[in-house]
């Protein structure tokens, strides 16, 4: 008894023992690399139609095609990557300001690299897609003019010779180049010029050699906000489509080497993977870092295929959901703060919708899993349509999807004088021009993914109106994808092809999707609708998602309603302020009060009517309980990205 009970305990002790060392192992080893389940297709190879090539085009009319005659200072007087590079000499003389000022204006030094970058890269995207000669000659300019800034070294950033990769204070080395570099990997992918391609080659290299992988920390600082610095992790954007263009996996061992050294340094960010982990600690940062480091830890976990980083995904992507908004807009107003989403109060900033999609676009790119097609939609048709004017070039910087008032504070607050961003602006110049240009980001970033290919598969991801024109496996293949979806639910594809060529024709089925009629045969695989046939000249293809409007919970009190990927509102009357008048396009600022202050609310009832208007598809009409004159009442419900001021959530009214 007691020998088999001593063998008990020894192997109970080696299993603790094994147990131990496994959990100290560290969570940025690598164990077996992931393959990623889908390739992006070139950017230039999907052509927008319908709506989405109308918006685009009017982006380009507007704060996209010109946002530097709107801001000169910012973006044509400032050649920070050229002649106004920062030195030691700048950076202390700034300093003795900011001192007195504060930390937070230490940014000042390094925002216009990404005011102009992000800029640039959206107007880039928006120009090839919308196959805008004019626009494309005026990028082409901008584009040699800033390879002529490339040291011989292969430097392309912000900072003079005497500061580059010598920071142990907040800084923008890898911000300023994650955000140039994605603009001149575009214009590679339309272009294919070896100049361009063997420019951002070099940049990287130059980074690599500066920042060795593991015998340097790019993310030390001495004081533990620093934004720019934190910001430069999704240098792992670059490193990634680096790796898709080459097939070299250096530059994923770097995207896991930058985030391992991200997580270990002492920082106030949310996406360290010590943070991540612990379910107790809520997500408090700034919004827009926040949600765009789920594409750094996701590239580390693809590259390293550790457990233990798809755990701390997992745990990010939960924390995520409790900040989310019906519109699918994360809460971030700048910061988190701890709150979860509330569809009055939490509001989001333009950034952060669109930095949360390219996250969820990585994860549609890395897993194939469908749901995050269906994540991308409800972001790009609800919540950026719905901060996007529907009529006008400008976007409110921060919305709440419920919106009553637009006047600068959120819904109607005056008690900071200096809030601005709840309003419509081309530019947003008082709060930061940082909005604006991801705003020109988000529909391109739509568009080039509505498309993605498998080894022996082509996907139509994320849907809507477009044309595709590639030649895959040796066959020029053009797919037509007519529709107004999301304003309609059928689609029709023309798939073209040169010669004979059997293949499966992939099409994401929505989740919102009852059930599908097609016009050819399918079978349902994983979430996708899969068309597998000889596909020869041109055959058409019908396809029609059948749904109903559906209401759904927002927190424990209050219902909204969906119809497909669309949440709906009710549109309330406005007063319209034009508070400026720029001289470029008609762009103006906007600002809006209601004609009624009436917050409807819900009576419970088992069966709540939804009517849909016969002539008009997208119109419904159902029954709210008015609090004012307490009655009941028909209201309108509109898609909520058509909307200015507009109810999306109904409080459950009691009688008491
Ligand atoms: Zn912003």
């Amino acid at each position: 008894m007691k020998l088999i009970a001593l063998q008990c305990v020894m192997v109970l002790s080696v299993l603790f023992v094994y147990d131990a060392r496994a959990q100290h192992k560290s969570p940025f080893e690598k164990t077996n690399r992931i393959p990623e389940a889908l390739s992006p297709i070139n950017l230039s190879q999907v052509m927008p139609k319908g709506w989405l090539k109308t918006q685009l085009e009017e982006n380009l009319r507007g704060f996209t095609g010109h946002l530097d005659s709107l801001v000169p200072e910012l973006i044509i007087q400032d050649d920070i990557y050229g002649r106004d590079r920062l030195t030691r000499q700048v950076k202390s003389k700034d300093l003795g300001a900011v001192s007195e000022a504060g930390d937070w204006q230490v940014q000042f030094l390094w925002w216009n690299c990404e005011t102009q970058s992000n800029w640039w890269d959206g107007y880039i995207r928006s120009a090839i897609l919308a196959r805008d000669t004019m626009h494309l000659i005026r990028i082409k300019g901008y584009i040699q003019s800033i390879l002529a800034t490339q040291d011989t070294d292969g430097y392309l950033g912000i900072y003079d010779k005497d500061l580059r990769y010598k920071f142990d204070t907040e800084n923008g080395e890898l911000w300023a180049k994650a955000t140039l570099l994605r603009g001149l990997l575009a214009w590679y992918e339309y272009t294919g010029d070896a100049i361009v391609w063997n420019a951002v080659k070099r940049a990287v290299d130059n980074v690599i050699v500066n920042y060795p992988p593991g015998q340097s920390h790019p993310f030390h600082v001495n004081k533990p906000d620093a934004g720019g610095l934190t910001h430069g992790l999704v240098f792992t954007d670059v490193l990634e489509s680096m790796y898709r263009l080459t097939g070299n996996h250096a530059y994923l061992d770097y995207c896991l080497f930058l985030y391992g050294d991200f997580s270990q340094q002492a920082l106030n960010e949310d996406g360290q993977y010590d943070k991540l982990i612990n379910p107790g600690v809520p997500l408090i940062g700034h919004g827009v870092h926040t949600y765009e480091q789920l594409r750094p830890l996701a590239a580390a976990y693809y590259a390293s295929g550790n457990v233990q980083l798809k755990t701390a995904m997992d745990k990010f992507l939960q924390k995520i959901e409790s900040t989310t908004n019906p519109s699918g807009a994360p809460a971030g107003d700048e910061f988190i703060g701890g709150r979860k989403a509330d569809a009055t109060t939490t509001g989001y900033e333009y950034c952060s919708v669109h930095e949360l999609m390219d996250s969820y676009i990585s994860l549609l790119v890395k897993t194939g899993n469908v749901s995050y097609g269906d994540k991308v939609e409800r972001l790009f048709f609800n919540a950026a349509q719905g901060a996007r004017h529907p009529s006008e070039s400008a976007i409110c910087y921060l919305k709440t999807d419920n919106s009553y008032y637009l006047t600068g504070g959120k819904n109607g607050d005056t008690s900071d004088r200096n809030q601005t961003r709840y309003r419509y602006s081309p530019v947003h110049k008082e709060a930061a021009v940082c909005c604006v240009p991801n705003a020109g980001r988000i529909g391109p970033y739509y568009i080039q993914h509505m498309w993605m290919q498998e080894d022996s598969a082509l996907v139509a991801e994320l849907l809507g109106p477009c044309e595709l024109n590639t030649k895959w496996r040796g066959n020029t293949i053009s797919i037509k994808e007519i529709t107004e979806y999301p304003f309609e639910h059928k689609i029709r594809f023309e798939v073209s092809t040169e010669e004979r060529m059997k293949f499966p024709l992939k099409i994401r089925k929505p989740a919102w999707a009852m059930d599908v009629k097609s016009s050819l045969p399918y079978i349902l695989k994983d979430g996708y609708i899969v068309v597998d046939r000889t596909w020869n000249k041109t055959t058409k293809l019908t396809i029609e998602f059948m749904t109903e409007p559906i209401m759904r919970q927002a927190g424990q009190e209050e219902i909204y309603f969906t119809y497909g990927p669309l949440v709906l509102a009710h549109p309330i009357d406005a007063v319209e302020t034009i508070t400026r008048q720029y001289a470029v396009n008609t762009c103006k600022e906007m600002q809006y009060t209601p004609v009624s202050k009436t917050i409807y609310q819900y009576i419970p009832q088992p069966d709540q009517h939804i009517k849909k208007l016969r002539d008009n598809p997208m119109t419904f009409f159902t029954t709210m309980f008015n609090p004012d004159s307490w009655t009941s009442e028909s209201i309108e419900l509109v898609p909520m990205g058509q909307t200015i001021l507009r109810q999306v959530t109904f409080q459950k009214h009691s009688r008491e």
